[in-house]
């Protein structure tokens, strides 16, 4: 897919300096020629070719925000948002944000020996995580999780199942939610850090048949009976480390959030600059689409709302970037920004006719791409919740 730009001459995300600008050139590079052409067969497959966490690592484009003593690029939340950005204008798929989601989560509580093991790793690619706390009978609802965690003497005995896991085909790293007291609802969930190479009892599902985003693996993951070191557990072995793993989530599900809507806002202006190029060029009753007001009109405010929604994301991220983003905000901006997206998706693809329904152009797969972000990382339903929380 082109990456287009909408002009704004007199706009500029304050967020990005000349230093994000240069790795912004070197992201947007390494996609255009390395994810890029292989987009067919990662739709076929269901998934990333495994080459491609590997050339993401040499390219400097994983763990783009965590400290370099980690292996991480040493940047901000404006290198990871460069990332993503420059992926969702590529129209690729690659679970790049899970994997800094993950390393997040360890970087906050892991003990120095999992930082030391998973962090190096996972910011050259060798490694690929996932990050599990949805199941089939609890996603909005994660007190409600039944994965168990029972301590065994120096292991913990893992039994349940996790669905809709994103990047769980080849994770060998599982961040997984589980209750290691099942009387108790949120204070009896943990995380752990799950090793999944080789490892008895763990089975990864069939690749789950989704609408839209078929680049990228999401599977069913399955615990039976499966022994892992008790040094599993988030922040190491102890018993001031279990019961922590809901809060944790909630201190982390922010950053995720943001990444939703940073890719939201990139998505939408991508639709309108693809979609002014296309009805400049397709003609109807002897003219360019563009002719007709209707076009004009719907572009403008795909255009305008896209625009308020690029303000409203560098405020964001300018208040993360500084420590300052409240909890109210990113679920109004996770919320706001994917409505936003999948309304003007909607009606760019509109302005395509007939051509808009067909998967071969990228309009089409945005459509089907795009509705998920109204769903995961917490549905707007649950954002709308905890925006209430603050009135
Ligand atoms: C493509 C894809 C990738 C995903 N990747 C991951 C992943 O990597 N890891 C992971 O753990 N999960 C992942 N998920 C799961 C995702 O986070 C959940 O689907 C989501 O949290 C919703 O949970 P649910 O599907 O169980 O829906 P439910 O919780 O059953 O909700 C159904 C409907 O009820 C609404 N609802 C629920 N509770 C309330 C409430 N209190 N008030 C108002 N409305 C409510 C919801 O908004 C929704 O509209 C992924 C999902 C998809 C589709």
């Amino acid at each position: 897919m082109d990456r287009l730009q909408i002009p704004l001459p007199a706009y500029t995300s304050a967020w990005e300096n000349d230093e994000v600008r240069m790795f912004r050139k070197t992201v947007a590079q390494f996609i255009e020629k390395e994810f890029v052409p292989h987009q067919a067969r990662w739709r076929e497959n269901r998934g990333p070719d495994p080459e491609a966490w590997l050339g993401a690592g040499r390219a400097g484009i994983l763990l783009a925000d965590l400290p370099e003593e980690y292996g991480g690029g040493g940047g901000t939340f404006a290198h990871e948002a460069v990332v993503l950005e420059e992926l969702a204008r590529a129209g690729v798929h690659f679970g790049s944000a899970i994997q800094s989601t993950v390393a997040h989560y360890i970087v906050g509580y892991g003990s120095d020996e999992q930082k030391r093991t998973w962090l190096p790793r996972l910011a050259r690619g060798e490694s690929v995580a996932a990050i599990a706390m949805s199941e089939p009978g609890a996603g909005s609802d994660l007190q409600a999780i039944r994965t168990g965690a029972r301590r065994d003497g120096e292991h913990y005995v893992i039994d349940g199942s996790k669905t809709f896991i994103t990047n769980g085909a080849r994770a060998d790293l599982v961040c997984l939610a589980a209750k290691t007291d099942p009387k108790i609802g949120m204070r009896g969930i943990s995380l752990l850090l799950v090793d999944t190479r080789e490892l008895a009892g763990y089975r990864v599902g069939r690749a789950l048949e989704k609408i839209g985003m078929h680049g990228q693996d999401t599977v069913e993951l399955f615990f039976d009976d499966v022994r892992v070191p008790a040094s599993s557990l988030l922040g190491g072995d102890g018993v001031k480390n279990e019961g922590r793993g809901f809060a944790q989530m909630m201190e982390q599900l922010p950053y995720e959030r943001l990444q939703i809507a940073v890719g939201a806002v990139a998505m939408a202006e991508q639709a309108v600059a693809l979609t002014t190029r296309y009805v400049k060029e397709r003609k109807a009753f002897g003219k360019p689409l563009f002719d007709l007001q209707n076009t004009r009109f719907k572009l403008a405010e795909c255009k305008a709302n896209a625009h308020v929604g690029r303000v409203f994301l560098d405020s964001c991220i300018e208040r993360f970037l500084a420590g300052r983003l409240d909890d109210a905000s990113t679920a109004m901006a996770k919320y706001w920004l994917t409505e936003s997206q999948c309304r003007i998706v909607d009606e760019c693809l509109q302005l395509h006719g007939g051509y808009g329904y067909m998967t071969e152009y990228p309009i089409a797969r945005m459509w089907a791409d795009s509705r998920v972000q109204r769903i995961y990382a917490g549905s707007n339903e649950i954002m709308k919740e905890l925006i209430a929380w603050s009135l």
